[in-house]
């Protein structure tokens, strides 16, 4: 892959704020990667599907015996606790298994004709070179559920991962070629969103672009891509409300809510950042949750004591303390946290207290826009029609919950939420890798990743039609 010293910039382990170098490719670098997929696209295309999934099968071996340490590696650059970052990296092993199997099973439907000897199906085929721009906090697991698919289905990619983990992203694409994906199918270019990002989305050679990030910049990738007709599929924000009937298992509802609102530092797409609760065991809750969100621990994602790990950039910290702020001006109670956490070694790091705010309405901002960081809104309903109201009435859909014994409220909860994922009795967050992953509204643009749904991004469909007539057989006419 040939690296070659471009620009510096540096990285930062959340934690300890200590400095890395880092090579990196610049802007014009995007240039020669897009060539160099283009290049390697028909040799590519043309190797058999299996094929291409032994070699995917061969970096799942090798993922599966460096699991531990690519998990450390994840935790120093990104801060997660290791048993988070553990579980990222297993993510990753199920998405290269499951993908190698699917590798064997590429296929279309064959349909009968309206004509009498005349043989249809259809047929999955590459887009030819394809650019994958993934964000931070799951340097692993999101590109491995873009780029493997992918690659199986016969594109070349030229990936750029997020400015804040590129380490992640160079042993991610070091195993890959370790495991056999042959010079040129895969160019890593490491560089800033808006000019190595931006030249990816411009460029006339690239068919498709697959983003994963924020709202604002998913719209500027749309707009790009829509400029030259380019495909573009979008995951980007979500705003996800646990709701808790008050007929639930509040022991469980209250462990969903601790691990979807403070697990992984509140930085999961699938984050539960709106507990949307039953008056009448609104107070019971919000003491019992208020208690637990002091009692977890903040420090090192290496150290087995740590709940929390730090929140990723001294910028992240300060839009998330500016939340606090908002909710203040807005009115809402700050019944624990709402500071920056500087007890001990986490002063070296950019840590957030877990925050809760209270008495907050949907109108406000804290109950509207996404913030990425350990801070539930709690708001109170009377009935489950008003519960599904709250619950919908952001621009967002990802994922949701809701924790109720009651089969009746569960299921009009499924039929009604709108969201891509809805959890019943269990948190918004832990997607398997085999089902379809993405959301309605402003989260997305209609794609579905991971499970088959994800071949639909990475694939075009092509209709064959075989006449053995020996004649000209005329569909809708020749039928009268
Ligand atoms: P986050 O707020 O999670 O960092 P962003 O949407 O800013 O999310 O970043 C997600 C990815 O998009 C990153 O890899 C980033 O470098 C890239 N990116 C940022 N701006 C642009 C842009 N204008 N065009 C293309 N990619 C971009």
């Amino acid at each position: 892959m040939g690296w070659r010293r471009v620009v510096a910039f540096q990285t930062r382990n959340p934690m300890h704020r200590a400095h890395h170098e880092l090579t990196v490719r610049a802007a014009r670098e995007a240039e020669a990667a897009i060539t160099a997929a283009s290049e390697a696209f028909n040799a590519w295309a043309r190797l058999p599907v299996p094929k291409r999934g032994e070699i995917v099968e061969r970096a799942a071996d090798i993922l599966r015996a460096e699991m531990d340490d690519v998990a450390r590696l994840l935790t120093r650059e990104e801060g997660k606790t290791f048993a988070d970052a553990r579980g990222e990296v297993y993510r990753a092993y199920n998405v290269l298994n499951y993908t190698a199997g699917q590798s064997r099973r590429l296929s279309g439907v064959t349909i009968p004709s309206e004509l009498p000897k005349n043989f249809v199906y259809t047929m999955r085929q590459p887009l030819g070179v394809v650019a994958l721009i993934t964000p931070w906090n799951f340097p692993l697991a999101i590109p491995t559920w873009k780029l493997v698919p992918a690659l199986v289905a016969g594109n070349t990619v030229v990936f750029k991962p997020a400015e804040d983990t590129p380490l992640m992203a160079q042993r991610f694409v070091e195993i890959l070629l370790e495991a056999g994906v042959p010079e040129g199918v895969l160019n890593l270019v490491q560089g800033i969103g808006e000019e190595t990002g931006a030249a990816l989305v411009r460029h006339p050679d690239v068919n498709l672009v697959s983003f994963t990030g924020s709202t604002e910049t998913g719209r500027e990738v749309a707009i790009g891509c829509a400029q030259r007709h380019a495909r573009v599929s979008l995951e980007m924000g979500g705003k996800n409300p646990i709701i808790v009937m008050d007929d639930a298992d509040l022991d469980l509802a209250l462990e969903g809510a601790v691990w979807g609102a403070f697990g992984t530092t509140g930085q999961r797409c699938t984050a539960a950042s709106r507990l949307i609760v039953h008056r009448q065991i609104l107070r019971q809750f919000t003491d019992r949750l208020v208690e637990r969100a002091r009692q977890l621990r903040l420090g090192d994602g290496m150290l087995p004591t740590t709940d929390v790990g730090p929140l990723i950039n001294e910028a992240q910290l300060k839009r998330v303390h500016g939340y606090t702020e908002i909710a203040r001006q807005e009115g809402a109670s700050i019944l624990t946290g709402g500071h920056i956490y500087t007890e001990g070694d986490c002063a070296r790091g950019f840590f957030y207290a877990p925050t809760i705010f209270a008495n907050v309405s949907t109108d406000m901002r804290i109950a509207q826009e996404e913030i990425f960081g350990p801070c539930p809104a709690i708001i109170g309903v009377n009935s489950l029609p008003e519960a599904i109201e709250v619950a919908n009435s952001t621009k967002y859909g990802l994922s949701s919950a809701i924790y109720t014994r009651d089969v009746n409220k569960a299921f009009l909860a499924m039929r009604d939420i709108e969201a891509g994922i809805t959890y019943v009795n269990s948190s918004t967050i832990g997607a398997e890798v085999h089902l379809p992953f993405g959301g309605v509204k402003q989260t997305g643009n209609g794609h579905r990743e991971g499970s088959p749904t994800v071949l639909d991004i990475f694939t075009e469909w092509k209709t064959l039609y075989i006449d053995y007539s020996g004649r000209l057989q005329k569909a809708q006419m020749d039928n009268e």
